[in-house]
C-alpha cells in the first residue's frame, strides 16, 4: 500500500476522503465494528482512522488494544489503509515501546500521535505533549500524523500560539495533519493561510463531523470550543423537536462544508463517522455528485 501522505490532493480538485471510526468499547463489539468498517470501506475512502479512548486505552497495556486490532483488521479484511490513534499523556516508556511493538507486530503503518488528555485519577507520565511523542513514532518508523485546531484548542487562547504550536508539530516530524471539527469553513480557510504564512507546509486533512442530535452539538462545543454559525443555530431551533429533521439537516449542512472545501482544492476531507455509515454515504453521493 502506498502512503496516506501520497494520497492527498497537490494542487488537484478532488481531495480524498477518509473515516474516522470508534474501536469496540462497552456495548459495540468488533463483529459490529467490522460492520461498520464494511459499510464506510464500500465508499472507497482513501483511509480509514481509528480512536483510542481518553487518557489513552492504547497505553493501559490492555491487550488486545481495541484500536490496533480495529485497524488490522480494516487493513486486512477490506484492503484500505488503516491509521491508529495513540495518545501519551499517561504513557510511561514502557507502555509506549508496547504500543509501538504491538502496532508493528499487525503491519500498522500510520498513526494519529496525541496528547490526549488526562482521565481522573491518572498520573501525567514523562510525555507531556503531542510534540514529546511524534519523535519517538518517528524513530520507530511510522508515518505521523497531528491534531489540528482551526480555532485553537480549548486550552490554547492566543491564536498566533496556536499556529507556533502546529508548526513545532511539523518540526518535531508529522507528515500531515487531522483538524479538529469546525462548523465554518470561512475559520478553516483562515487558519489554513494563517498556517501556510507561518511555514506550515505538511498536508492538513479537514475534519467535519455532521451533528446529529442537540445534546451531540452541546457536548461537542464545549469539548472542542469550536463556535456556531447562525445557520445551526437557526437549524437546531427549527427543528428542537424533531429528531430526525435535525438529523437530516445535520448531515445535508454537512454534506455543503464538504462541497465547498473540495471546490476549494483543500488537501482532504476527513469525515467524522460516528460510526454511522449511511451518514457517510449520503456525505461522500453529495461530494461526487457536486463533482460532476
Ligand atoms: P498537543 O498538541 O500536545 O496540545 C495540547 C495543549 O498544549 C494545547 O493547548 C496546545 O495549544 C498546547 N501546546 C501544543 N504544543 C505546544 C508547545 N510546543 N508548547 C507549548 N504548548 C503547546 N483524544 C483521545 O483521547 N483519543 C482520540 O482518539 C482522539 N482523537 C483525536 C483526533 C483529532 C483529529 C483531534 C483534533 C483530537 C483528537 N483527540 C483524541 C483529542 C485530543 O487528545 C485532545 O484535543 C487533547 O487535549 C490535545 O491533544 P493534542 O495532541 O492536540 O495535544
Amino acid at each position: 500500500m502506498t502512503s496516506i501522505v501520497d494520497s492527498f490532493n497537490q494542487g488537484r480538485k478532488k481531495a480524498p476522503i477518509s473515516f474516522e471510526i470508534f474501536p469496540p468499547k462497552g456495548d459495540l463489539t468488533l463483529d459490529q465494528a467490522r460492520e461498520v468498517a464494511g459499510g464506510l470501506a464500500v465508499l472507497d475512502p482513501s483511509y480509514i482512522s481509528v480512536t483510542c479512548s481518553a487518557g489513552g486505552s492504547s497505553l493501559a497495556g490492555k491487550s488486545p488494544n481495541a484500536t490496533a486490532r480495529t485497524v488490522s483488521m480494516i487493513q486486512e479484511e477490506f484492503g484500505v489503509r488503516g491509521m491508529a490513534h495513540v495518545t501519551c499523556i499517561g504513557a510511561t516508556e514502557e507502555s509506549l515501546a508496547e504500543v509501538i511493538a504491538d502496532l508493528k507486530a499487525r503491519d500498522i503503518s500510520t498513526v494519529l500521535a496525541l496528547r490526549g488528555d488526562l482521565v481522573e485519577g491518572a498520573q501525567p507520565g514523562p510525555f507531556k505533549l503531542a510534540v514529546d511523542l511524534i519523535p519517538r513514532l518517528k524513530e520507530a518508523g511510522f508515518t505521523v500524523a497531528a491534531a489540528a485546531y482551526p480555532e485553537g484548542h480549548v486550552d490554547c487562547l492566543d491564536p498566533q500560539d496556536n499556529i507556533r504550536h502546529l508548526k513545532a508539530k511539523q518540526d518535531a516530524g508529522a507528515d500531515f495533519f487531522v483538524t479538529q471539527l469546525f462548523f465554518s469553513n470561512d475559520v478553516l480557510y483562515r487558519f489554513l493561510e494563517d498556517a501556510h504564512k507561518a511555514g506550515v507546509t505538511a498536508p492538513i486533512d479537514c475534519g467535519i463531523m455532521p451533528f446529529m442530535s442537540k445534546s451531540q452539538i452541546q457536548r461537542m462545543v464545549f469539548l472542542c470550543g469550536a463556535s456556531l454559525p447562525s445557520p445551526i443555530i437557526k437549524l437546531l431551533a427549527k427543528y428542537e423537536d424533531s429528531e430526525d429533521d435535525l438529523l437530516k439537516a445535520g448531515v445535508e449542512y454537512a454534506a455543503q462544508q464538504l462541497v465547498d472545501l473540495d471546490a476549494h482544492g483543500v488537501d482532504g476531507l476527513h469525515l467524522y463517522s460516528m460510526n454511522r455509515p449511511a451518514v457517510a454515504r449520503a456525505c461522500v453521493e453529495a461530494v461526487r455528485a457536486a463533482r460532476g
